[in-house]
């Protein structure tokens, strides 16, 4: 029989990536998702790339204790990936109650009820935000966590704690918290990608929507760090690469191959990338001119940080493998599939 994932945001942008993926690695997936920052294109497009009509969707908000007891007592299920959260750092330091309430509370829930089936396997979508600025690069899952610079930034690390602390008190509960550097970049399918609610904060959707034409102007935030040309180094991670790297993390899970009960895993290419690198390589890729300008730095903005990826490399034999230019190239396409081009 197959294995059921429960994937909690699924009908978002990563969450809709990796439920693909798992069923194109033959899991069994239940979706769950309160619509709350996407509507169904993604779900629809995930249907369409799969030929698979009879995913079970629950509109739910993992708030909801009632809820989400009713997710486990309708499918039987062997793991859950956890999404479902607010990611706006800016929103975060603006309505900090809003966020921690929903980030750990979702989570919580979602542990609960883990704990209730007498035990279950757990993988969270944390991030390499917890590693602040690191002294030392590449960061690896040993390099100290820093005090978190925003409230989202530390649901992230809370509900890594809980979850470490949730596997050592309760038997039968395993976990996994996947930290993602910064995930680009769409489908093959250009069926499913990014929608984000106003104006983009993440890099890569505001290239696209100035490329396209709706909004005028990228502003490249600072050119004056001390790197190799004076813009931000990131390790940019192509979606469906990541989703991948969920796969092999829960199949470790099922397959009994974890080393601790609870692990943590980069996931990233281990390659820094700088801003006009990346805005070069779309203009190059794509065969177009990107209206763009320098201004100041961003507040919070950290240098530099990219992944060590050995630990994921190894142990769940997992590697990123789509270049850059490629997962460029899809994040375009997919833009012009929402304008109807
Ligand atoms: N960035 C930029 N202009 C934008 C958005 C982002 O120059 O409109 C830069 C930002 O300063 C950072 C990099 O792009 O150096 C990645 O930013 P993003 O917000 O996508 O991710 P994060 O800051 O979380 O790594």
């Amino acid at each position: 029989m197959a294995k059921r994932v429960l994937v909690s945001g699924g009908a978002g942008y990563i969450g809709s990536h990796v439920t693909v993926e798992l069923i194109n690695a033959g899991y069994e997936v239940v979706v769950a998702d309160n619509l709350s920052n996407c509507d169904m294109t993604c779900f629809e497009g995930v249907k369409k790339i799969t030929g698979r009509d009879d995913i079970p969707f629950y509109q739910v908000d993992c708030c909801d204790p009632d809820a989400v007891a009713g997710l486990f007592a309708e499918n039987e299920i062997d793991a859950v990936i956890h999404f479902a959260a607010f990611k706006a750092v800016g929103e975060s330091v603006a309505e900090p109650i809003m966020y921690y309430r929903n980030n750990l509370v979702s989570f919580l829930n979602i542990l609960e009820e883990s704990r209730k089936q007498g035990g279950c396997n757990v993988l969270f979508s944390s991030s390499a935000t917890v590693y602040g600025e690191a002294e030392v690069l590449p960061v690896t899952e040993q390099t100290p966590r820093l005090p978190a610079t925003s409230p989202y930034g530390n649901t992230k690390q809370m509900c890594e704690d809980i979850l470490r602390d949730s596997v050592a008190a309760y038997k039968g509960v395993k976990g996994i918290a996947l930290r993602y550097f910064n995930p680009i970049g769409a489908h093959p399918s250009a069926l499913i990608g990014e929608l984000p609610r106003g104006v983009p904060n993440n890099l890569v959707p505001f290239i696209t929507q100035t490329a396209i034409g709706k909004r005028e102007c990228l502003s490249i935030f600072g050119n004056d760090y001390p790197t190799e040309d004076g813009t931000c180094l990131r390790d940019y991670i192509d979606v469906v690469d990541l989703a991948k790297a969920h796969v092999a993390a829960v199949a470790r899970m099922l397959d009994g191959k974890m080393k601790e009960d609870y692990e943590i895993f980069n996931v990233g290419t281990g390659r820094p990338v700088s801003v006009s690198e990346l805005v070069n390589a779309f203009e190059k890729v794509n065969e177009l001119k990107l209206n763009y300008k320098y201004v100041d730095r961003r507040p919070g903005d950290v240098m530099a940080i990219w992944a060590d990826t050995t630990r994921a490399n190894e142990e769940l034999g997992w590697k990123a493998e789509r270049s850059v230019e490629d997962t460029l190239a899809s994040a375009w396409a997919w833009e012009k599939h929402l304008a109807g081009k």
